[in-house]
């Protein structure tokens, strides 16, 4: 065991502040690696301020963060994939069986075993592992990605977890030239779901409710922004997407949305609403629409991801931040005062 350097939160009301934690010694497939960036996701703070207890409740002190890219400074004996000096990445997950159906299918994220980046118990130390707002992390090297050499690191981060949940149901549901692509919301996760439904070749509209994200959008790579609040716009777009992202988290009217979509079209929900969403059955019947959910993508799939990105240059768009400024970084989230992105500088953790 070693101490790392890290940044905690000792309750729900607690702002998060400095702490040192205990990582492991390294086992013979395990992969050490310093922490050079670490995004700040909004699962992050529905953890440390325990928002989510009747799902998955926290355990104090919480050490959060899995948009996690760094630089690998050691490796155990049996490691064949890193060498000291590689950038790697490490994203939700840490752990997995190995053996399930959902493991063999290369859907980790579904594993019933599957452990989290923090706030899941940790078979090596006890107590529950501790996410990325630290100086290093070890883990196994089933669960680190290679980042592609072409892009730059701070905004690489959002991509473990904002990345891999934008992408990886776009690739399910066949998102290709050709196809209609909505994104609602442009947000943390938003933004990414435009960048890739433009580089993989759809034809993109976003819905907003803030008429002053127009010109971002069409900068991200939007075809045509509509401005959700406007019935009658919304109404010319009825019946005409293949697959619409809806990233909402605030409570809305689904249905608007399941009815833009043509016969079998996909609504996808990756952003989760804290209340129960109402679904007419008549939106889903006329049409035959779907309306389902995703929830990040595999090791395998998300290392697609990463190569993709290095392929076609898309990295998040951040504002790095020094770790100090990580309590006010969770208050901006809040108000959505932030293009796209959080990424922690975690250099910054040195003079603590
Ligand atoms: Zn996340
Ligand atoms: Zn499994």
């Amino acid at each position: 065991m070693y101490n790392a350097k890290a940044y905690s939160a000792s309750s729900a009301t607690s702002p998060l502040g400095s702490t040192k934690i205990k990582r492991r010694d390294l086992t013979e497939h395990d992969v050490q690696i310093e922490i050079l960036f670490c995004g700040i996701c909004h699962s992050d703070i529905h953890q440390v301020r325990n928002e989510w207890s009747n799902v998955m409740p926290t355990v104090y002190p919480i050490v959060p963060g899995h948009e996690i890219v760094g630089r690998v400074i050691n490796v155990g004996s049996a490691v064949t994939k890193y060498k000291p000096g590689d950038i790697a990445a490490v994203g939700c997950m840490v752990d997995s069986d190995g053996t399930c159906p959902e493991c063999k299918t290369g859907l980790e994220q579904f594993c019933p075993n599957m452990k989290l980046t923090y706030n899941s118990p940790d078979k090596h130390l006890g107590g529950v592992t501790y996410g990325g707002y630290s100086d290093s992390i070890v883990v196994d090297e089933r669960f680190v990605l290679r980042v592609p050499s072409n892009l730059e690191l701070a905004g690489v981060a959002p991509l473990l977890c904002a990345g891999i949940t934008t992408y990886s149901p776009m690739r399910r549901y066949g998102v290709a030239k050709g196809k209609k692509v909505g994104v609602v919301g442009l947000g943390g996760l938003g933004h990414m779901g435009v960048k890739f439904a433009h580089a993989l070749g759809a034809h993109v509209t976003v819905f907003t409710t803030s008429p002053h994200k127009k010109e971002d959008a069409l900068r991200l790579g939007a075809d045509e922004v509509v401005i959700s609040s406007n019935n009658d716009t919304m109404q010319k777009y009825i019946g005409s997407f293949d697959f619409i992202l809806n990233t909402a988290s605030a409570i809305h009217d689904i249905n608007i949305y399941i009815n833009l979509l043509r016969r079998d079209g996909n609504l996808i929900l990756v952003g989760a609403s804290p209340k129960p969403l109402t679904v007419s059955p008549f939106s889903l019947i006329m049409g035959r629409h779907n309306l389902s959910g995703s929830m990040i993508g595999g090791i395998a799939e998300t290392q697609e991801m990463l190569d993709f990105c290095g392929k076609h240059r898309i990295i998040a768009d951040v504002e790095v931040i020094p770790i100090q400024k990580v309590n006010e970084a969770y208050e901006r989230m809040i108000k959505s005062d932030v293009k796209y992105r959080f990424s922690i500088d975690m250099a910054t953790l040195k003079s603590e």
